[in-house]
């Protein structure tokens, strides 16, 4: 062959090389904007049957010199870069994202509102144990100026035979008090048939820390007509906690506010390891509010009050606190509660520090 020829072949190769290039990033466009409908409709990115029937049609409409793998593996290459291209888009503008929306969240639940300047202290006993508990809790949370009142109905315990909450009794008491005493009310909801349960008897739905990737739960906590309290896996890093929170605002549900409760390490002085630098990294890649939770994190009363400090110096909107008529009898997590006088003097030594600046 002569270098002419050969000259002439490469030159239609570099043509057929730039005819693939201008097909390839067509396709690529394309793939997007199927991915746009994808997204608005709910529907799964990858969708394998499909691709099995573009494989098959290609394979058969082969007429060589390459063999069936081959044409098989070259666009199975094409397709999973397609696929590439419609989740790097999607991860850009995740609904939680601050690139999506540079304003803060704000979180309405009757007079209450979190996120975007005041903070919020979020205190109550670890179980709804009887109605006098809460009411008295609540009575004393009334006079400290506290707003919100936690307390768990439904408990996820690590063992079957420890206290697993009163259920939907103890929702009706924490309703009860509340009303009672105006108060907004948070509470984990452990099933996602329970979401109208939720709405019918609290004010803001919370998802616990094992919870945090049930997607089923995350779901129905997105057709919700309330809040959500998002706790932060006991081993989740910070991208799946916000893409746990996508579950619930892709879902409709845009009330949503993320809570730091520590994580599991190898650390045996607390309870967990309160991640700090979770709270100013979140606020940074999301615009949903950011709570702190000082006595799952912790574990312990002691130190509750500098780490609450810390959360709010570090850009917390709010702090979740514990707090007991009279711990050593509580029926979950006895160790961590605070007493009505200790919540007080957190309190009021929290707000004398000038980090806590409640409207
Ligand atoms: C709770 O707040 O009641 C609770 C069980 O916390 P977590 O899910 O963070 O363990
Ligand atoms: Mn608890």
């Amino acid at each position: 062959m002569s270098n002419q020829e050969l000259d002439a072949l490469r030159g239609q190769l570099d043509e057929l090389n730039r005819e693939l290039l201008e097909l390839i990033c067509k396709r690529g466009a394309i793939t997007q904007e199927i991915a746009i409908v994808k997204q608005t409709q709910g529907i799964p990115k990858y969708d394998p049957v499909r691709e099995k029937q573009m494989l098959d049609v290609l394979a058969a409409a082969n007429i060589g010199p390459f063999d069936e793998a081959t044409i098989r593996h070259l666009f199975k290459q094409i397709f999973k870069a397609s696929l590439d291209l419609q989740q790097k888009d999607h991860k850009k503008h995740l609904l939680v994202s601050r690139k999506r929306q540079t304003d803060d969240t704000v979180v309405r639940s009757k007079n209450v509102a979190i996120g975007g300047g005041a903070h919020i202290m979020v205190a109550g006993p670890c179980s709804i144990e009887s109605y006098e508990q809460v009411r008295t809790v609540a009575a004393a949370l009334k006079a400290s100026g506290v707003h919100v009142i936690r307390g768990g109905a439904f408990k996820p315990r690590t063992s079957p035979y420890d206290f697993q909450g009163l259920g939907v009794e103890g929702l009706k008491i924490l309703k009860e008090v509340a009303d009672e005493f105006g108060l907004v009310t948070i509470s984990e909801i452990v099933n996602p048939a329970h979401m109208e349960l939720a709405e019918q008897y609290i004010d803001v739905i919370q998802i616990g820390a094992r919870n945090m990737q049930n997607f089923e739960l995350l779901k129905a906590a997105g057709e919700a007509k309330i809040p959500v309290l998002l706790k932060r896996g006991i081993a989740a890093t910070m991208e799946e906690f916000l893409m746990a929170a996508e579950y619930v605002v892709s879902r409709g549900n845009t009330q949503v506010m993320l809570i730091e409760r520590g994580i599991r390490t190898y650390e045996k002085w607390t309870r967990n390891t309160l991640d700090i630098s979770a709270v100013p990294i979140l606020k940074q890649e999301s615009h949903l509010p950011v709570l702190v939770d000082v006595s799952h994190s912790t574990g312990r009363k002691d130190i509750v009050l500098p780490c609450a400090k810390a959360a709010l110096a570090a850009g917390a909107d709010g702090i979740m606190i514990e707090v007991h008529p009279d711990p050593p009898t509580a029926l979950s997590d006895a160790d961590q509660q605070l007493t009505i006088p200790q919540f007080d003097q957190f309190f009021s030594q929290l707000k004398q520090s000038g980090l806590f600046n409640q409207k």
